[in-house]
């Protein structure tokens, strides 16, 4: 800016110096061409009277360089002309000029002669005999005489130039310099032009709209960063171009990224076909659901397109986390499959028993043993459902009616209905159980400590033993069960609450095992809050820990 002032100021001053000195010279030139002109009308007038005297032998002996001299007679017929022989020359009473002096004793003109691109004065007297006697002189001699002014000019010139730069950079600089110094933080604390008191006005305006609009943005930034971000389900939007806009915090933690994801392609963090189907699709205005898996976890992905009437604006995914339903699901339908086969086993022994038996092909002695068989496989199917109703009725998750109840009780009543399994094994059975009052479901309690305890049994060794401790301690209220049975291989510790996991499945049934014990014990650990596990060593001793919350004593 400070350059285009000083150019404009300079061109300006310039442009004003060469019209003074063009509008100077026209009218040094018109004065110029003025004053010739009264040159020789005093020429003219001391001619004629020197012609009237001395004739065409003065004009012969006249030495007069600047002008032409030129001698007309009273009929228009040249008789003397220094510049050209007078003979060569015509009639010249048609000159303005030689009419004029003729008509009123002097006469005067200026002619343009375009073959010579020369401009010739005129000044003509008329002398006593009628004849005229002219003097004249071409401008270029006058402008001869302009030239010795150029040279001064040229000095003028270059000194008015300088001067015109100098005045014109401090010119320019004083004018920029308020506008440099210009606050525009504070638009209105500054002095400056008034002419600028407007536009300073206007942006202070501006400035505070600005910084309202900002205040008002970064809120609206911040409410939503803090909806989305408590968000346990991943959520990004994206824009048309399909870059990132935002992310929360669950699925920076899906994708591993953090801040710098944004204004990223989506494609960055996805590459797999039906991903980048789904989000082509939703930036073409349809929304889509599908399942999408990632470390492990299973999601249902939705993709809705967000549009503003007919424009589309962009996307926005949500990761809905189904890993728990996925993986019930999963425990389902192998339940469903694990429950058809456990059944259909006993149901085939019974079936072909009573055949045998109805043909009549089994020996009487032996009658007993098929009778026996049937009892045993039809017993292990009232287990198998009994157990699979428990287990279905803890899938439900439906609130069950709780009471207070003494957990002494409670182990008695198992040691009770197991004493006589335990007595045949020769197996003996310690308890050491405080006095607690629990607020539970008493079935539940009950089929803890019994699963626990029949399965203490059934894997015990011959006249082994089995402790079972019930006592509240600081990390809350411990069931432990251990015996001196043939142990749990490690690798299978972690399986054994799963269900229909068994170690050993002949022993298991042989026992009369179901293979959901285990697994009925874990979810009424849970359902009371309480976590599980076991610890074992092989061929030694095993004890299944159960810890409730002490909330649980009432
Ligand atoms: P089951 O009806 O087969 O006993 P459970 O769910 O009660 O089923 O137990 C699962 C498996 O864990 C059993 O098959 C057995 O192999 C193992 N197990 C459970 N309790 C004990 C224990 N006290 N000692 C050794 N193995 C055990």
């Amino acid at each position: 800016m400070n350059r285009t002032i000083f150019r404009s100021i300079l061109l300006t001053s310039v442009l004003i110096m060469i019209f003074s000195l063009a509008a100077t010279l026209l009218v040094v030139n018109s004065n110029f061409e003025k004053s010739e002109e009264d040159r020789l009308r005093a020429e003219i007038k001391v001619l004629k009277d020197a012609v009237e005297d001395g004739g065409l032998d003065y004009l012969t002996s006249l030495q007069v360089p600047d002008f032409r001299i030129t001698w007309i007679g009273a009929g228009g017929e040249v008789l003397f002309d220094d510049s050209v022989d007078a003979g060569e020359l015509g009639d010249h009473s048609d000159r303005q000029e030689v009419r004029m002096a003729q008509l009123y004793g002097y006469g005067s003109s200026r002619r343009y002669s375009s073959t010579l691109s020369t401009k010739t004065i005129y000044a003509a007297g008329r002398l006593d005999d009628g004849s005229v006697i002219r003097v004249s002189m071409t401008q270029s001699s006058i402008l001869l005489q302009f030239l010795t002014l150029i040279p001064s000019m040229i000095i003028v010139f270059i000194i008015s130039a300088l001067v015109a730069v100098v005045v014109s950079k401090k010119l320019s600089d004083r004018i920029i310099r308020p506008l440099n110094n210009l606050d525009l933080d504070r638009p209105l604390g500054n002095d400056t032009y008034e002419e600028l008191s407007p536009l300073l006005v206007k942006i202070d305006g501006q400035q505070k709209e600005i910084a309202f609009r900002i205040r008002e943005l970064e809120a609206r930034r911040k409410e939503f960063a803090e909806i989305t971000g408590n968000m346990s389900e991943a959520f990004i939007l994206i824009n048309a171009e399909e870059s990132i806009i935002s992310m929360n915090n669950a699925a920076n933690r899906l994708f591993g990224v953090g801040e710098e994801a944004i204004g990223k392609s989506i494609l960055t963090l996805e590459r797999e076909l039906s991903f980048i189907n789904a989000i082509n699709r939703a930036q073409g205005g349809i929304r889509s659901e599908q399942r999408y898996s990632r470390n492990g976890q299973e999601y249902s992905l939705v993709i809705s397109p967000i549009m503003e009437g007919d424009k589309l604006l962009g996307s926005c995914l949500i990761f809905l986390n189904i890993t728990e339903k996925a993986h019930a699901e999963d425990l389902r339908r192998e339940f469903s499959a694990n429950v058809s086969h456990e059944l259909k086993t006993p149901l085939q022994t019974i079936l072909a028993s009573a055949e045998l038996l109805s043909a009549g092909v089994v020996k009487k002695e032996d009658e007993k043993e098929f009778l026996d068989r049937i009892h045993n496989e039809a017993s292990r199917l009232v287990s198998l459902i009994n157990d699979c109703i428990s287990i279905s009725e803890l899938d439900e998750d439906a609130p069950m009616h709780s009471e207070e109840v003494s957990v002494k009780t409670i182990v008695s009543e198992v040691e009770e209905s197991l004493q006589e399994a335990a007595s045949k094994r020769g197996i003996k059975v310690n308890s050491d159980v405080d006095e607690l009052t629990l607020r539970c479901v008493p079935h539940l309690f009950y089929e803890i400590i019994y699963n626990l305890v029949d399965n203490a049994i059934r894997y015990n060794k011959p006249d082994g033993s089995i402790d079972i401790s019930l006592k509240k301690r600081s990390e809350g209220i411990v069931l432990k069960v251990s015996d001196t049975g043939i142990g749990i291989p490690q690798e299978s510790l972690e399986r054994i609450f799963e269900r229909f996991y068994r170690v050993d499945k002949s022993h298991s049934r042989a026992s009369g095992g179901t293979g959901l014990g285990l697994s009925i014990v874990k979810h009424a650990v849970l359902y009371h809050g309480g976590t599980i596990s076991a610890a074992s060593e092989l061929g030694k001793w095993t004890e299944v820990t159960a810890t409730f919350p002490l909330s649980l004593q009432a």
